[in-house]
């Protein structure tokens, strides 16, 4: 999965109070894409020391370190159009084999969506500061404090006689399956939401829900959790239209196109077609 990046070490430890050394990666988005260095085919992240465009007065953020090196988010993108940069659409994460500028580059821009999403707070409306002691921002005047806004969400892999559910969203191109996915609503356990979700969508009734594996997405700020579960051949599947298109079981070695194994729908539908579900 995309978060997998040995032999590199994501460490989402906040330090708070640091300032960024000329070594440090720096992070700046234009619109959703991600500034690289590139020379050729090659990208790298651009150190401070590569952007004399940053001065005393650009504000940076401290996001996290990949392996020993500390990563700063520009709050605000600086014009840089110059050889030997780039800005490149994050979709590039999906087939980079650089998996530790995908990772930092998507989880980096869930927290400039954050930052950028909560300037004020949402119960007084006074301008929000950043919490020196954690990731976290305050409001001056009610005091109100809020964390990056990570939303729990199942993805479950449906099996019976040996074959897998996958279903079409309507969104998706022709052709494409995955598995059924949805949010976790309030007052409900994550089983209750897999149970539901999966009524709603393909109109069948599951039974002994495992639960596999999670996974971060951090593109939609979502933590994905990931489920197996079984349905009775018996029951005729319905989609909702709504959502789901169209929904079939396949058996090994005959599955349509499907998303790869950098996102955990992709690993569940893979180890289902290794016999591992
Ligand atoms: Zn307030």
């Amino acid at each position: 999965m995309i978060n997998e990046i040995a032999p590199h070490r994501f460490d989402n430890s906040y330090i708070p109070d640091t300032t960024p050394g000329d070594h440090d990666f720096i992070f700046m988005y234009r619109d959703k894409s991600l500034l690289l260095k590139n020379s050729g085919d090659e990208i790298e992240l651009p150190r401070k020391k590569d952007l004399p465009e940053i001065t005393a007065a650009t504000e940076l953020l401290f996001l996290f370190t990949l392996d020993t090196i500390p990563c700063f988010l520009v709050s605000d993108a600086l014009p840089i159009d110059r050889d030997g940069f780039i800005f490149k659409e994050l979709g590039f994460f999906r087939t980079t084999r650089r998996r530790e500028i995908a990772w930092t580059g998507i989880t980096g821009f869930q927290l400039k969506i954050w930052y950028g999403q909560n300037r004020y707070c949402g119960s007084c409306g006074a301008g929000m500061k950043r919490k020196s002691d954690e990731r976290a921002l305050q409001c001056p005047d009610c005091s109100m404090v809020i964390y990056p806004k990570i939303s729990p969400a199942i993805i479950v892999a449906i099996l019976c006689n040996d074959k897998i559910l996958l279903a079409r969203n309507v969104n998706f191109p022709a052709r494409w399956y995955s598995l059924i996915a949805g949010y976790i609503d309030i007052g409900e356990s994550v089983e209750e939401a897999v149970a539901r979700e999966v009524k709603e969508e393909v109109g069948l009734n599951v039974r002994n829900i495992r639960y596999i594996k999670s996974q971060s997405w951090p593109l939609s700020g979502s933590m994905m959790l990931g489920f197996v579960a079984e349905a009775d051949a018996t029951q005729p599947v319905v989609v909702d239209e709504k959502e789901i298109a169209e929904a079939k079981w396949f058996s090994r070695g005959n599955l349509p196109e499907h998303p790869p194994n950098v996102s955990i729908s992709g690993e569940l539908i893979e180890k289902f077609e290794k016999g591992e579900l």
